[in-house]
């Protein structure tokens, strides 16, 4: 049904501003993919040209067993949901989410059926005689997405759909959404900078920077092996510590850390031979009680606290090691202050290792 083929894709604009570089990528039927990354990545440029909107300058795009490149957009077998919604202001509902169907000449039986059935399915029935102005956002998202329902795609396309609702009707769309998603078994890419959104959605991520894709993988398999300094810092809230640290044979030291690599981890650093290399450590995996590791001769260190967020049952803790910023989560049971030095332990095997120069993991 929706399966697509990403071949050697390439975006320059205007021949010269190369937003899109060697995109590869295959989309097995009925995934649900996200494509993640910062302002300007070039995420929306891809999801633009697999849909048609944006010409591309080399490589191939399939659908299927079909070559769309110069296939209209009408003609993909595609349906797209933007972030503005993009709803017809003078129709109610029932004749935004029928207009499609109309204009292809489907029975009146047949599009009644298709859009009550939508309706149900996204729990509208209430709101199709409204128009849109007299809906609130998370209402004409859902309109917006019925429209797209009952086209019955292959494949449903997503530009930063949640982006205009707020914080509260965010969370809960994402996991309407992911419901929806097994419900119609159909593909579907999505667009979004918000790496939680991507985390709590996606059965693949794609994460791009700079027009390149940086990692592919399923949320914990990047969330656990970052490929780069790039995802770990970019993947996780709040984010990936990175400390530079010296390196003495197996041993790393950090202030009054040392830790000896275990031998299991020790993979591609066998074969480094540079004095430093950078550390990776997330906030969640620093505690303020002891740590069991075997091959540690100090597996604390000490963090002044700087400010302190309470978030609820945990804590985050900003703080300083050596002029380096870090951020710790914790249990909030304990009450820190700012001010306060904290005695921190290590989970010695959540740590990360990044080449000091490519910053590629090791
Ligand atoms: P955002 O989340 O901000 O939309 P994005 O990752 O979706 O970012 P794109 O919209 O794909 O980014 O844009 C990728 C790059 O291509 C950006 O640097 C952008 O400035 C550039 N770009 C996009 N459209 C054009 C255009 N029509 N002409 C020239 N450059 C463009």
């Amino acid at each position: 049904m929706g399966s697509i083929s990403f071949k050697s894709i390439n975006k320059k604009y205007e021949d010269k501003f190369h937003a899109v570089k060697d995109f590869n990528l295959e989309v097995a039927d009925g995934e649900f993919v996200v494509f993640v990354g910062p302002s300007g990545c070039g995420k929306s440029t891809t999801l633009r040209m697999l849909a048609g909107l944006e010409e591309i300058t080399e490589g191939e795009i399939w659908i299927e067993d079909r070559k769309v490149n110069n296939v209209e957009p009408k003609n993909r077998d595609i349906s797209m949901v933007f972030q503005n919604y993009a709803l017809y202001p003078h129709m109610n509902a029932y004749d935004n989410m029928a207009f499609s169907l109309k204009l292809r000449k489907t029975s009146k039986k047949e599009i009644d059926q298709k859009v009550m059935e939508a309706a149900n399915i996204l729990g509208i029935t209430e709101l199709l005689k409204k128009k849109p102005k007299a809906m609130s956002g998370g209402q004409r998202q859902r309109i917006a997405l019925g429209r797209s329902i009952v086209r019955n795609p292959a494949v449903f396309l997503m530009d930063e759909p949640l982006s205009n609702l707020d914080a509260k009707l965010r969370v809960q769309m994402r996991s309407e959404l992911t419901k929806l998603h097994k419900n119609l078994n159909a593909t579907v890419v999505y667009v979004t900078h918000d790496q939680t959104e991507a985390m709590t959605m996606a059965s693949r991520i794609v994460v791009l920077n700079a027009g390149e894709i940086q990692q592919v993988g399923t949320p914990r398999d990047i969330y656990e092996n970052p490929n780069n300094r790039f995802v770990a810092e970019f993947i996780g809230s709040p984010a990936m510590n990175i400390a530079r640290v010296t390196l003495e044979g197996n041993t790393i030291v950090w202030e009054d850390f040392r830790i000896e690599i275990p031998a299991g981890r020790l993979g591609k650093i066998k074969d480094y031979n540079k004095d430093e290399i950078l550390i990776g450590i997330r906030p969640e995996d620093m505690h303020d009680e002891p740590v069991f590791s075997e091959n540690t001769t100090n597996n604390k260190i000490k963090l002044k606290v700087e400010a302190v967020e309470l978030l609820g049952s945990e804590t985050i803790i900003f703080g300083d090691i050596k002029g380096q910023e870090i951020k710790v989560k914790l249990d909030s049971r304990f009450e820190y202050e700012t001010g306060d030095v904290i005695e921190l332990a290590m989970d010695q095997n959540k740590i990360s290792f990044f080449d000091i120069d490519t910053e590629e993991a090791l």
